[in-house]
């Protein structure tokens, strides 16, 4: 037997469903997933040869396209000089450095390996600088897996946040306050009952961990009027828009107000374990070890890690971003097109250049709209695509990503895969 047959029920065998992370199991579109030997530019590679035109981008990170050489350089060059040394390096001072230059409220940077990290270590801080235990979240918005913020909304547009996984206690989401997206009035009503207990409202930037739900005109400046009227912090989480969606996240593309806290993760550590929370100096610096809000890492700020955030970064200028939006439009337009020629109902959400597509006629505003979708067509069209050699991210609630790397000749191969995989979603 080589050593690619049977790859999945090998890894079955000795890594719970298979995989290192959930969503990779192929859970919710059914079948094998995809084991990957490597990656170029717009393109991932199976174990058996067969080159895919990536819509995956490892959920974000990938926004030069894989393996891009200047990046790769700057690893393998780090690497050379050692793996880690458990002291800091002036790496970890550039890097905070160019993300204070794009975004100028975060003046100061905490680096950790993981979103999971940043948003937890932000919930911490806030909790530690206002003395309150509750935190607001949003349902369908995703923030990690810290047990906090595994919490699942109850039955009503603002209840207490239930366990949202097995091995969640009920105490660890008993302060955690799980809100509908997009409603106003369901946030003010929380804040006028226990405005006084509650440390902070954490929300993506604009959510895209349940496809693609941009906010409401004016719902994330009500979140930080109302916050800052009850003394709560306004924590954005941008570790999949974080560098993304504009040079200076979805805060710049946005604009109009300022929150305490954001998060980054994803596109910031190029394709490395990297995450950061950043905010103004004072709240920062009540972060160990000038502050009493414990918080460390043995393997935080990554020389490796850090050397490829930092090419990302140097690399990704406003010529990436204007590819990767235009990349996206033209996608959007063609994706749409071959839909409506089928008959498949659905709808195309857009944030900058993340964009999901839900099957189903009505716009998405929030969880239980993005629910209310066909998830069979979704899947009939996912491996229509994945047969052409065209890799999707493999569930109906995830966003599409385009790198800079994406040329005509991919853009091509994915527009030639539309209309089957249209016809297939039909059912017909
Ligand atoms: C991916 C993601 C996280 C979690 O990051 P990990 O590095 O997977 O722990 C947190 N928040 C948002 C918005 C994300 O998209």
């Amino acid at each position: 037997m080589d050593e690619v047959t049977g790859l999945f029920d090998r890894a079955k065998a000795i890594i719970p469903g298979g995989v290192s992370s959930p969503v990779r199991a192929f859970g919710s579109v059914g079948g094998a997933p995809v084991f990957i030997a490597r990656a170029h530019g717009p393109h991932v590679v199976d174990v058996h040869g067969h080159e895919y035109v990536d819509l995956v981008a490892s959920w974000g990170p990938a926004l030069l396209g894989h393996a891009h050489p200047e990046v790769v350089e700057a690893v393998q060059a780090a690497a050379a000089r050692g793996l880690s040394f458990g002291a800091p390096t002036s790496a970890e001072v550039e890097l905070a450095e160019a993300v204070r230059a794009r975004v100028p409220m975060a003046q100061q940077v905490r680096f950790v390996s993981t979103g999971t990290e940043a948003t937890m270590t932000a919930v911490r801080l806030a909790r530690g600088a206002t003395g309150r235990d509750l935190i607001v979240k949003f349902a369908g918005c995703y923030h990690g897996h810290s047990d906090a913020l595994l919490a699942a909304a109850g039955s009503g547009v603002a209840t207490q946040g239930l366990p949202g996984s097995a091995g969640v206690t009920r105490a660890a989401t008993a302060d955690t306050v799980v809100v509908e997206f997009n409603d106003v009035e369901a946030l003010s009503r929380v804040f006028e009952e226990q405005g006084d207990r509650i440390a902070a409202v954490i929300t993506e930037g604009a959510p895209a961990n349940m496809g693609v739900v941009p906010p409401a005109a004016g719902f994330n400046a009500a979140i930080r009027e109302i916050t800052s009227r009850h003394g709560a912090l306004m924590i954005v989480d941008e570790v999949l828009t974080g560098f993304r969606v504009h040079p200076s996240g979805w805060l710049g593309l946005e604009g109009g107000y300022e929150p305490d806290l954001v998060t980054y993760g994803k596109v910031i550590g190029g394709g490395m374990p990297l995450a950061a929370l950043a905010g103004g100096a004072e709240l920062m610096q009540l972060l160990a070890p000038v502050g009493p809000v414990y918080q460390a890492g043995t393997l935080s700020g990554n020389p490796l890690a850090t050397a490829a955030g930092l090419a990302t970064l140097r690399l990704a200028d406003d010529s990436v971003y204007r590819v990767v939006d235009a990349r996206s439009a033209e996608l959007r337009r063609a994706v749409g097109d071959a839909l409506t020629a089928a008959s498949v109902p659905h709808v195309v959400q857009t944030a900058g250049n993340l964009f999901s597509v839900f099957f189903r006629e009505e716009a998405v505003s929030n969880y239980e709209d993005a629910k209310a979708q066909d998830t069979g067509a979704f899947a009939r069209f996912f491996h229509a695509m994945l047969d052409q050699r065209v890799a999707l991210p493999p569930s109906a609630f995830e966003a599409w990503f385009l790198t800079a790397a994406h040329d005509d000749a991919a853009m091509d191969r994915i527009v030639r895969a539309l209309p089957s995989a249209a016809r297939a979603a039909s059912g017909a």
